[in-house]
């Protein structure tokens, strides 16, 4: 089977205006660090469209319609999108999730962060809304502190730009902090600075031409040591942007992690290389 045809056999029969990221892209499988590259829509007019996101692999189509196969081909259950009821952060989670990043408490309920009890059968999660370099919302992680995996699970509308999510401290900054995760990107944001979360490690053109058009003329871009090699190598292939990027590699810990003592100095080292 091609991985066109995979893809229509498992997503064919989606619920239309529905998206699904980190799936497994079926030609690159991810790669050797095995991400969830691919993102997967159905669009209102009942257009299946894929991407993914490894710039290696660059795979993406879209299909109207038509099983392929022929007859005889066993109907097959779609991954469907999936129902939640999203609500206010309960208190003590609220307070759990401050005491973690280090940031007030307040901060989750003032940029949207909800909560839902349950979640495509994998426990309740925390909503951390994906937004744009303008605010707007374009999904929703899902993220669990309970143990369920996966840890984060991810939905983005279609046509809403880059699966990244934005957390900007002003408005006309013109250094942005990339980073892996959601957390991390709202501890750096409440510390002043602007962010970004890539929700993975991949940075390719699209990427970067969001950032630049933001307005912003550096990008450093902190991941941990595993991933590190790879966005350097990621960052420095791409012409049309070098001088854009600059690398700071994690010691250890994700910023999102670190003690107060820690992230004290690892903010000050950022502003250094403005
Ligand atoms: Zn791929």
């Amino acid at each position: 089977m091609t991985p066109r045809d995979n893809i229509i056999l498992s997503y064919g029969d989606m619920e239309r205006d529905t998206i699904q990221s980190s799936q497994e892209c079926p030609r690159c499988l991810g790669g050797q660090d095995k991400e969830s590259s691919l993102s997967v829509g159905m669009t209102g007019e009942g257009l299946l469209w894929w991407r993914c996101h490894r710039s290696s692999c660059n795979f993406r189509g879209g299909w109207r319609g038509g099983m392929p196969g022929g007859e005889g081909t066993a109907p097959v259950k779609a991954r469907s999108t999936y129902t939640y009821h999203a609500q206010p952060l309960p208190d003590e989670v609220a307070l759990m999730l401050a005491e973690r990043l280090h940031v007030p408490v307040e901060t989750f309920g003032e940029t949207g962060w909800s909560y839902t009890p349950a979640y495509a059968g994998r426990g309740r999660r925390v909503m951390i809304p994906i937004r744009d370099p303008d605010g707007r919302r374009r999904g929703f992680i899902f993220r669990s502190y309970w143990g369920d995996t996966p840890k984060a699970m991810n939905e983005v509308l279609p046509d809403t730009g880059e699966s990244i999510a934005w957390f900007r401290a002003s408005r006309y900054g013109t250094t942005v902090v990339v980073v892996e995760d959601a957390p991390s990107a709202h501890r750096l944001m409440c510390a002043g600075m602007d962010a970004v979360a890539l929700l993975g490690t991949t940075i390719n053109e699209a990427r970067a031409d969001e950032i630049v058009k933001a307005g912003f003329r550096k990008a450093i871009i902190v991941l941990d040591n595993d991933a590190t090699d790879q966005a350097i190598k990621q960052a420095l292939y791409m012409p049309r942007f070098s001088g854009l990027f600059n690398v700071k590699p994690l010691d250890k810990e994700d910023v999102k992690d670190m003690d107060d003592a820690n992230f004290t100095k690892f903010v000050s080292e950022v502003r250094a290389m403005n």
